[in-house]
């Protein structure tokens, strides 16, 4: 049976239109579903009864589950949602004065195998559908009261969330279909209404995808960059091997000809002896020279058996210095969530990995991550 929050204004007014309804009908729905956080079509009071009734014999809306919910110390929220076949994944709101940003999974697991990422370490077990994705917003809504009733803490769109950021778990543009689908969604007046800069998507650096999100749907964009070079990029993050940095910087150059910012992310994490020094912060300055961006330090977020540390802040604090004294805009970020394991890196879920590693690390049980 379809869930209907696997589609975009357009797939639904194609299903409607198979079912011989007006597009306007779509709409309709569209704004019940997402505006109002609708998951009844009995309740669908201005769409004809005999329509609300073949759409109950027809079809649902199904979000994610929620198996678990923890609040941090600093009002950090996660969700532990079952997207079925024994996998859960995780969605973190994160309220700040004047915004609310949720960062969102797009797959059950990664491939990618960063070696400093938790997600990573789990393997890989499929991609999120687009109702799974853009379901953890209409959850997040519904869950902290945004849908349908006011809130103080709410922003100038009248809803919680103003932000969405896909930096949970899973390479977004790995999964490339369903999350734009999932971002036409959030973007869409009948349902969200989100501004493109409001929304952004991180990428490992899947270069050829990141030229056709330019072409199909171009949001804010995050690059995780985390060294400097070709030779640590390689032992950091495998994908560098398939798409070294020159290629990297030439698609985010071309990216930003499109985008509706005009510069682009650059996550970078600081791990203890690994990437911090001065001669690493130098060669970033020169690479960032490149391409207009704004880089973002994350002190690493340790989690059971990452073999890393996180940098002393000290080295932190200078690392951003050189880059600030050659005129880089560089922030550091806040470490939100730790308390609950909710922070970058940090997300685990649930993960029936399918890639068989050979190189398996296991991870920390459930109790462990929630207790
Ligand atoms: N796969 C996408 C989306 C994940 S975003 C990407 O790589 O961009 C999560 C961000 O947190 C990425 O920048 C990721 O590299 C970073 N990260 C992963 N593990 C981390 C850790 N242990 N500490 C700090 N940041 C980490």
């Amino acid at each position: 049976m379809p869930n209907l929050l696997d589609y975009d204004l357009a797939g639904l007014a194609a299903w409607f239109a198979e079912l011989g309804e007006k597009p306007f009908r779509a709409r309709q729905v569209m704004r019940w579903i997402h505006r109002e956080g609708c998951d009844d079509f009995g309740a669908m009071t201005d769409v004809a009864k005999s329509l609300r009734a073949k759409l109950d014999a027809l079809a649902e809306i199904r979000p994610p589950a929620p198996l678990r919910d923890a609040v941090s110390g600093d009002g950090t929220r996660k969700w532990l949602l079952d997207v079925g076949g024994g996998n859960a994944v995780e969605a973190v709101f994160i309220p700040e004065a004047g915004r609310g940003t949720l960062c969102v999974s797009s797959q059950a697991g990664c491939a990618l195998d960063c070696v400093f990422c938790a997600t990573g370490k789990q393997g890989f077990n499929r991609n999120l559908e687009a109702g799974e994705i853009v379901g953890q917003l209409w959850l997040a809504n519904k869950l902290l009261g945004a849908a349908g009733g006011a809130r103080e803490d709410e922003n100038d769109n009248g809803r919680v969330v103003s932000n969405v950021v896909l930096m949970g778990m899973g390479e977004p543009l790995a999964n490339f279909d369903n999350v734009v689908t999932a971002l036409r969604v959030m973007l869409d007046d009948h349902a969200y209404g989100l501004s493109r800069r409001r929304v952004t998507v991180s990428t490992a650096g899947v270069t050829p995808a990141m030229d056709r999100l330019r072409e199909e749907c171009p949001v804010a964009l995050a690059v995780s960059l985390h060294a400097p070079d070709d030779a640590l990029r390689d032992r950091l993050m495998p994908i560098n091997r398939k798409y070294p940095l020159r290629d990297l910087l030439a698609a985010c150059r071309r990216y930003i000809e499109r985008a509706p910012r005009d510069f682009v992310t650059f996550e970078y994490a600081m791990i203890d002896g690994i990437n911090d020094s001065d001669a690493h912060a130098r060669a970033l300055v020169d690479l960032a020279g490149e391409v207009s961006c704004k880089i973002n330090l994350i002190p690493f977020n340790p989690f059971p058996r990452s073999g890393f540390a996180r940098s002393p802040v000290d080295r932190i604090r200078r690392f951003a210095d050189i880059l600030l004294d050659s005129g880089i805009i560089a922030t550091t970020r806040r470490t939100r969530g730790g308390d609950v394991a909710a922070a970058c890196g940090q997300l685990a879920g649930q993960v029936r990995d399918r890639t068989r590693r050979t190189r398996t690390h296991p991870l920390q049980t459930m109790e462990e991550v929630w207790s």
